[in-house]
């Protein structure tokens, strides 16, 4: 076993709009975010597909990180996915515009074998059935991570609910954990969640933080406060990212590491925010990403109080 991470996930041009601009064909996907993010802590094998069209320059960008960018296919004539929204307002949620699949409704991910031993898999955001493929090929990982996002919760929830009875930690937004146990409790969604075998359920809370749910009880982080956040796109898949990352750096898995890859996952995506796409993430350092790291852990610590006399 190694200390690398794979990541399997989309591989997208977004168009994005906020209340503080506009890109179009912006480097986006799940596995873009996430492979940067864990880039910071350890070394990362991604797999997903492109089109001809996908600029030769964004690959490049990964591999400035020193992502491992070999098993990405690039399909002939094939066009890349592509994802279009908005955030509006107070920018909690995203608005899809568009979902266009393109290369990604013919793909079939094949995991090259030197992959397969990789200690931590990140199942990123695509289609589960996806997913599902990747459990077939790996053998035997320290931890595997899954996301998802609504809209393979509505087409695609058996699937997915497969996933995620063979995966050992499974990470969604509070819309999603609400939307997928049909309830308006987090705790009863993480619960329904621990049921189905996993080690963690991680629920992500947007500004309010992140909680993460095990059998023992919780642990909760607060979301780095912010003054403006240009761009949350990516912000989910950079957590989980950054998560995996300092997971796979640390040669056992215990709550503590847990609970500081939370920590560590929070902090990455505190940058992402900052600007659009993937490009203040990609600049940023590990002292930085170790500062705010501390700022946090400060936040969240206390004394313990008493009331009754000793
Ligand atoms: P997040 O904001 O963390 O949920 O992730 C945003 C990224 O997810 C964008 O860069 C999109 O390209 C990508 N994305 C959007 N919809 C999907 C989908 N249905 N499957 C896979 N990736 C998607």
């Amino acid at each position: 076993m190694n200390d690398r991470v794979l990541i399997v996930g989309s591989i997208a041009l977004d168009d994005l709009k906020t209340p503080y601009g506009e890109e179009k064909g912006a480097l986006g996907g799940s596995a873009c975010y996430g492979s940067i993010a864990a880039s910071c802590c350890a070394p990362v094998d991604i797999v997903g597909v492109t089109g001809e069209d996908f600029p030769a320059e964004h690959l490049e960008r990964l591999r400035k990180r020193g992502v491992n960018t070999a098993g990405v296919e690039v399909v002939r004539g094939g066009k890349t996915f592509r994802w279009g929204g908005e955030y509006q307002g107070d920018m909690d949620e995203a608005i899809t515009h568009f979902t266009h699949l393109n290369v990604f409704e013919n793909f079939r991910p094949t995991i090259p074998e030197s992959y397969r031993n990789n200690a931590v898999v990140f199942l990123a955001n695509i289609d589960p059935e996806l997913q599902l493929q990747v459990l077939e090929q790996v053998k035997s990982p320290r931890l595997v991570l899954c996301d998802t996002m609504n809209y393979w919760i509505q087409t695609k929830r058996n699937a997915l609910m497969e996933v995620i009875r063979r995966v050992d930690v499974m990470l969604l937004n509070a819309g999603e954990a609400k939307m997928l146990f049909d309830t308006n409790s987090l705790p009863r969604a993480g619960a329904e969640l621990l049921d189905m075998g996993l080690k963690r359920a991680i629920i992500k809370k947007g500004e309010h933080g992140v909680l993460m749910f095990s059998r023992d009880g919780f642990f909760s982080t607060p979301a780095m406060p912010l003054e403006q956040v240009k761009d949350p796109t990516g912000a989910g898949d950079t957590f989980a990212g950054g998560f995996s990352g300092y997971v796979a750096r640390q040669g056992t898995i215990t709550e503590d590491v847990l609970r500081q890859a939370v920590v560590l996952g929070s902090a990455a995506a505190s940058y992402v925010v900052e600007d659009f796409s993937t490009r203040r993430l990609e600049a940023v350092t590990s002292d930085q990403l170790e500062q705010r790291c501390q700022r946090l852990t400060r936040a969240m610590s206390v004394e313990a109080l008493r009331l009754q006399p000793q």
